[in-house]
Parts: structure tokens; C-alpha cells; sequence
């Protein structure tokens, strides 16, 4: 057991995590130097990886190469120099130009810092073709979308995140080749659901939790391949469209009740003590097609993944990731890092093609790199200045060594390095800090909001309650949230989905419906309880505490299914 040097909880460095830690350590010049035992807890280490990662506050900003404006990741007190995506690939400047000397007398962790200040930055992270989507970040390949985040493949989607291939669907958290979805959580397949979560392959409903293959329903859990069902009751077509005369979702105010019946409902319901399919040796939350990982969450096709989180596709012998995998391989402790890429040891945004490089933040296409930033299709640099292999193996030992004397070496950077406010970054949303709590560490608050510029002001319960009743000139207002009191404002494309679907006008800021629909999840956290069935071991996301009943898989599916 050791105790975390952070949260000073005890936690255990397991042999078969040493056993990983070993196989992922780098080889310099024909010797290894061995990664050391985390000095912080999972959930530490978690917290500290998503703290350097802001994932969904945009501002308004400018290239300053073109001149031309553009949305950043970056807040405008930050004082980062940014490029938009076109000027950052080109020629017109050289990232080693803001190549240093490394200075033995000094920590690696302030000399990186000083050196990540100076160097341009990309406005935002977008890959591949992009349409008509400019206020969106970590994405590629979308069309008219607006404020997504992790998304790939997606048209006409607004509000929402972790999305592919999805088409007109608002306000979602995980949502996989889907369409026409609003408020959706976890839903996989899925076609005209409104308010639903952990849904796959079912259309046409409203307000269903846990349902495969369900088809024109309301109000339902736990239902496999039905149709024509009202609160999990089996009525026939005709009885069904007389119990949904009067509903009508476009109001405000029936909406919520309806939200509040599922609610309720949900609280008894039997559940599995994971969500998804198909995994070995694994245990976790949310794991489709998994072997031989150990506590992670959200992932799809990972083998050999210890504390991995929200990664996917083909990733393989990889420790405490967060995002994003497809094809990351033999790597350790990194952020948004992947896409065919090997050997990441303590990277930020290490993607496309990137092999053997550590301590970097935000590279495309590089290999062999230390201690580097904003860089692409670059080998053999460190600090950003270029070197021969020989020299770079030779220094890299020295560094090394020098790390190992700091206590650097093995170390994630430290949160004081991330460019955000604590309270911006995804860590706030899995570990939330008072402000004070977070000043007394050293680390940043930020309080800045986009001013919002609007002729009127309205708050949330003075609108109208049904979408019937709110005017076009609702776009020149801005809304008042009902949680936070921050204004915002409704778009003319969403507007039109909201009529076309005869949805009601939201009441919250974009960003506390992103923060609500997170907290719909479980929590990241396993918790030993037992079968409610057998009465087997089980380890759940599920407290023992909660109200739903737990079954392991193998009653699950004999009793459910
Ligand atoms: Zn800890
Ligand atoms: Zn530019
Ligand atoms: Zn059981």
C-alpha cells in the first residue's frame, strides 16, 4: 500500500501494474530507464491528466499569423499566442525557432513551462474536413455543428458531446450513429428518442432508460424489443395513440414532469453491474468489446488497459490514458493522445503517426521527441531544438537522469502548468474543487464568460412555456439560466429543430445541461456489492447505498435478457 502524495488516501500499486510499467519503460542508447510507481492514486492521477484539458469553453479570438478571426481553447488572459488551423501546418513559421538549451541546473517542469509559453498554439483541435463548424473543438470531419465537443462524422448536431456519426441530434452525451435524438445519454443506434439514456437500436420515444430494439414507447425501463408500450405497460396501437393524445412535449412544463416520472421510475429498476457487451477479464463502466482491462471506463475495442478512460478502437497495452486511442499503443499517462501512435510516455495531444515521444504537448506526426510543444512531422528535438540521434539519445539519458534527481521522472505534468482555470478543465466536472481549495494548491480559478451581446434580457421561467408560443425574435434575446444566472443565447438552426420536433426552449446555460446530463452517468468509481440474485462479488459503478437492484452479468442475462 502507498499513500497518494496528493489526496493522502491509501491505494496499491498492483504487480500486474509494475508488470506494465516495466514493459512501457524506454530504452536509451541500449538501457532501460525504468518508469517508477505512481506517487498519486488513480483517481489523482485521473484528475490531474483532465485538469490540462478544456473541452468545452470556446472565446473568440484571432490568428495571429493571418490576422484572421477565430474561436480558441485558449481564454484571452491566457496571453497564448495562437494560429488558426491552416496557418499552424504551414511553412509561415518554424516551432524550432523557439528552440533552448536545456539548463541541468534548473527543473524540467519550469523550464518546460517557460518554453510552452512563447511557442503558438492552435486556436482549436480540429482534424479533417470541416463544414460550417467553427465553434466546435477536439472534432473532425463534421457538417454544420455547432458547440460539439469529441466528435467525429457528425451533421447538424448542436450542444454535445462525445458524438460519431450522428445526424440532427441536440444536446447528447455519447451518442453513436444516431438521428433525430434530443437530450439523449449513452444511446447507440437510435432513431427520434427524446430524454432517453442507455438506449440501443429504438426510435420513436420518449423518456426510456435501459431499451433494445423499442419502438414507439413512453415512460419505460428495462423493455427488449417492444412497441406500443406507456410506463412499461403493453398496450396495442390504438390504445397507445389515445393514452398520447395530450401530450405534448413542445411545453415547458410537461416536459419536466415527464422527466421527473422517469425518475422516479428508474429507481427500482434491475441493472447490470456494468454497462455494455462483450468483455474478458475486465472490470469497468461502459466497455464494449474489451479483454484484459483493469478499472477503466468508456472504451471500445481496448485490450491490456489499466485506468483507461474514454478511449477506443484498437488500443492495446496502454495505463492511465484519458481520451482518445484509435490504434494508441505500449503508452503511459496521456491526454487526447492517439491515432496510430506508439510509445507516449506523459503527453498532451500526442496524435497522428507520433512514436517515442515524451514529456510533449500537442504534436502531429513526430517521433523520437522530449519535452517538446506545438510541433509536427518533426524528429529528434528537445526543448524544441533539433538535434542528431546520437545527440538526442545521449541528452535524453542525461535529462533522465537529471528527472530522476528532481523527483521529476514518472511525474504527469503538474496541473500549474495547464493553461486553464481548474474550474474549465474536464477534471472539475469528475472532481470538483471549492475556489479557495483550488487557489491554496497553486493552481488556477477563472471566472471569465463570453459577454453575451443581446438587445433583451428574459429570464428562463418568464418565457413562454410551449415552443408554439415563442416568437422568431426569441433570437434576438438572451436567456437567463435558471441554475447559474448566466445568460445565453438559442440559435436560428436551433430554434428550428426545437419547432420542428416541438421541443421546449431550454431554461439552462448550454454548458449546465452538458454538466446535467453528466451527472445522469454513473459516477467513475467501483464499488464492491453484491449480486442482488446470487449474491456473487460484484464490483459496480452502482453504490451500495443506490436504489437500483444490481445483478452480475450471468444473472443478468438469464433473468432480463
Ligand atoms: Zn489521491
Ligand atoms: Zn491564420
Ligand atoms: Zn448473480
Amino acid at each position: 500500500m502507498k499513500q497518494c502524495i496528493q489526496c493522502k488516501s491509501s491505494f496499491e500499486v498492483l504487480p500486474e501494474d509494475r508488470q506494465m510499467l516495466d514493459q512501457l519503460s524506454p530504452d536509451f542508447g541500449g538501457q532501460k530507464y525504468l518508469v517508477p510507481d505512481p506517487t498519486h492514486c488513480p483517481d489523482c492521477r485521473a484528475g490531474r491528466r483532465s485538469a490540462v484539458v478544456n473541452e468545452f469553453h470556446l472565446y473568440p479570438s484571432q490568428c495571429a499569423l493571418c490576422q484572421g478571426k477565430t474561436l480558441s481553447q485558449y481564454p484571452p488572459h491566457s496571453n497564448m499566442t495562437v494560429y488558426c488551423r491552416e496557418c499552424w501546418h504551414s511553412d509561415k513559421w518554424d516551432s524550432l525557432s523557439y528552440g533552448r538549451d536545456f539548463d541541468f541546473s534548473r527543473s524540467f517542469f519550469e523550464q518546460f513551462h517557460e518554453l510552452k509559453k512563447n511557442v503558438p498554439a492552435q486556436a482549436l483541435s480540429q482534424q479533417g474536413t470541416m463544414i460550417n463548424s467553427e465553434y466546435t473543438h477536439l472534432i473532425g470531419s463534421c457538417k454544420n455543428c455547432y458547440l460539439i465537443m469529441h466528435a467525429d462524422f457528425c451533421e447538424n448536431c448542436y450542444y454535445s458531446y462525445g458524438f460519431k456519426h450522428n445526424k440532427y441530434c441536440v444536446d447528447g452525451f455519447y451518442n453513436l450513429h444516431s438521428e433525430l435524438c434530443y437530450d439523449c445519454v449513452d444511446v447507440h443506434k437510435c432513431y427520434g428518442l427524446i430524454a432517453s439514456q442507455d438506449c440501443v437500436n429504438s426510435s420513436d420515444s420518449a423518456f426510456l432508460r435501459d431499451c433494445v430494439g423499442v419502438k414507439d414507447s413512453f415512460l419505460c425501463t428495462g423493455l427488449r424489443q417492444k412497441q406500443y408500450c406507456f410506463q412499461n405497460k403493453q398496450l396495442t396501437k390504438e390504445q397507445y395513440e389515445q393514452k398520447m393524445v395530450g401530450i405534448d412535449l413542445g411545453s415547458h412544463e410537461q416536459y419536466q414532469r415527464f422527466y421527473q416520472m422517469l425518475q422516479e421510475m428508474q429507481k427500482g429498476r434491475v441493472c447490470k453491474e456494468y454497462q455494455g457487451t462483450n468483455i474478458q477479464n475486465s472490470i469497468g463502466d461502459h466497455l464494449n468489446n474489451c479483454k484484459d482491462c483493469y478499472r477503466c471506463y468508456d472504451c471500445e475495442d481496448v485490450e491490456a488497459g489499466r485506468y483507461v478512460y474514454q478511449v477506443v478502437l484498437g488500443s492495446k497495452n496502454v495505463m492511465d490514458i484519458y481520451q482518445y486511442g484509435t490504434n494508441l499503443q505500449a503508452s503511459y499517462e496521456c491526454s487526447i493522445s492517439g491515432e496510430n501512435s506508439y510509445g507516449i510516455l506523459f503527453g498532451i495531444e500526442c496524435h497522428m503517426s507520433s512514436s517515442n515521444l515524451l514529456y510533449c504537448w500537442y504534436m502531429e506526426s513526430c517521433h523520437d521527441c522530449f519535452g517538446c510543444v506545438y510541433m509536427h512531422h518533426k524528429r529528434y528535438c528537445i526543448f524544441n531544438k533539433q538535434y542528431t540521434k546520437e545527440e538526442y539519445e545521449r541528452m535524453v539519458e542525461r535529462i533522465v537522469e537529471h528527472m530522476v534527481e528532481t523527483g521529476e521522472w514518472g511525474e504527469f505534468f503538474p496541473i500549474s502548468v495547464s493553461p486553464f482555470g481548474y474550474n474549465k478543465t474536464t477534471a472539475f466536472m469528475y472532481y470538483p474543487l471549492e475556489k479557495e481549495e483550488v487557489l491554496a494548491r497553486g493552481w488556477k480559478w477563472d471566472e471569465y464568460e463570453n459577454p453575451v451581446v443581446a438587445k433583451k434580457t428574459i429570464p428562463a421561467n418568464r418565457l413562454p412555456d410551449n415552443i408554439k408560443d415563442i416568437p422568431d425574435d426569441i433570437l434576438n434575446w438572451a436567456i437567463v439560466c435558471e441554475i447559474t444566472g448566466q445568460p445565453f443565447k438559442i440559435t436560428p438552426q436551433e430554434l428550428s429543430f426545437y419547432r420542428d420536433r416541438s421541443l421546449p426552449i431550454p431554461h439552462l446555460h448550454p454548458y449546465q445541461r452538458h454538466l446535467n446530463r453528466f451527472k445522469r452517468r454513473n459516477p467513475r468509481h467501483l464499488y464492491p456489492r453484491q449480486c442482488a440474485k446470487c449474491h456473487a462479488e460484484t464490483q459496480t459503478t452502482y453504490s451500495p447505498d443506490r436504489p437500483e437492484v444490481v445483478y452480475c452479468e450471468h444473472c443478468y442475462l438469464k433473468n432480463i435478457y
